[in-house]
């Protein structure tokens, strides 16, 4: 459906659940993270119901995320139900891939079609010291089977940071080059534990585009949210998320769903509506009888508040000019 400024939304990502198995300095730091953040209580039939009615409203694609998607029980049973939704064309999952390599038979068989892994160095130590865990060989390895698998595209996120893995650039520039694989960096955002890094860290794509002149720009797409460019010699691409240099706000189409159940229309905005009781409600009433449900009052009452999250998504985000997130959500609970 097109939102108030014209935009097609057609895009959700869930956040399944706000754990993770990792501590990403930039994200969920060790110790220095409220832990007592409340695990996603979204049950599968709750995701189903919500997933439909964004389908309703013209959603094609769905993409699972988190905190870690991998962690959770019944990924591959929610990613099934998804595939089967009406209108819904394509399934993605973002992870850190340290269960890839264990689920990825199950989960192309419920209907994944295309998978982001976040690797931000290519070094153990380095590894350990960002993620606060030494889990990068299992890392590796998911990627290699995703490729085996047929998995197509294979995309690697790269959280860019200055003093920590920017030496690394030209390795990951390597890797589009001999792999069908596209490495996207994406720039620091001030955002939870990241807004404490940011001063130091921060590394604007435009230096990385600027000394690199092997790469080569690729037509923008409508609703990239990355700039893209192939290297010379290249198989993959290489893209840069940048919301803070460069921002797509005016052809942002997605709508995010929290692990807790609400509705985020804009990842840095402040706005959030959430349903998850209204979902509930109708799901306990009605006891999974659908048609009863969908002729109820309630629905329609669901419907609107869902119609409104998307119709009145803010015009863009203020990260560049307030120098920090105003979302009142965290990454790990929003997926990023
Ligand atoms: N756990 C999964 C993963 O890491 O891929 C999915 C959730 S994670 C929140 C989604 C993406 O957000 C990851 O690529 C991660 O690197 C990115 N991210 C988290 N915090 C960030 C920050 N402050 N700035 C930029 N990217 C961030
Ligand atoms: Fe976990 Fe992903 Fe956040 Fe890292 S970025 S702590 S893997 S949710």
């Amino acid at each position: 459906m097109e939102d108030s400024h014209g935009r097609n939304i057609n895009y959700l990502r869930v956040s399944l659940t706000d754990r993770c198995n990792l501590r990403c300095m930039y994200c969920m730091p060790e110790g220095k993270c409220n832990q007592n953040y409340v695990s996603s209580k979204m049950s599968i039939e709750e995701i189903d119901l919500i997933i439909r009615i964004f389908a309703e409203y013209g959603v094609e694609k769905v993409r699972f995320t988190g905190g870690e998607p991998l962690i959770v029980k019944d990924i591959s049973k929610i990613i099934y139900n998804a595939s089967q939704v009406k209108g819904i064309k394509d399934i993605s999952l973002t992870t850190n891939g340290i269960f890839l390599k264990d689920k990825i038979d199950e989960l192309k068989k419920a209907g994944l079609n295309r998978v982001n892994v976040s690797m931000d160095t290519l070094k153990e130590d380095k590894y350990e010291r960002i993620t606060g865990r030494s889990y990068l060989k299992k890392v590796k390895e998911g990627i290699e089977v995703c490729l085996d698998k047929g998995i197509t595209p294979v995309k690697i996120n790269v959280v860019l940071m200055k003093g920590i893995n920017l030496d690394e650039v030209d390795e990951f520039i390597k890797i589009a080059e001999k792999m069908p694989i596209d490495v996207r960096f994406i720039e620091l955002m001030p955002i939870g534990a990241g807004t404490e890094l940011f001063k130091n860290h921060f590394i604007p794509y435009k230096d990385i585009v600027e000394s690199h002149h092997n790469l080569i720009p690729e037509d923008h797409r409508v609703s990239s949210t990355a700039e893209l460019y192939k290297s010379s010699k290249g198989k993959g691409r290489i893209g840069f998320i940048s919301p803070l240099s460069c921002n797509f706000c005016s052809e942002c189409n997605r709508v995010r769903l929290t692990a807790e159940g609400g509705i985020k229309s804009c990842l840095h905005g402040e706005e959030e509506i959430n349903i998850l009781s209204d979902v509930r409600d109708l799901l306990k009433k009605y006891n999974l009888s659908y048609c009863d449900l969908r002729e109820s009052r309630e629905y329609s009452i669901l419907k609107k508040k869902i119609l409104g999250a998307m119709y009145n998504k803010p015009l863009g985000h203020r990260l560049s000019m307030e120098g920090k997130s105003r979302s009142n959500k965290q990454m790990f609970q929003i997926g990023g």
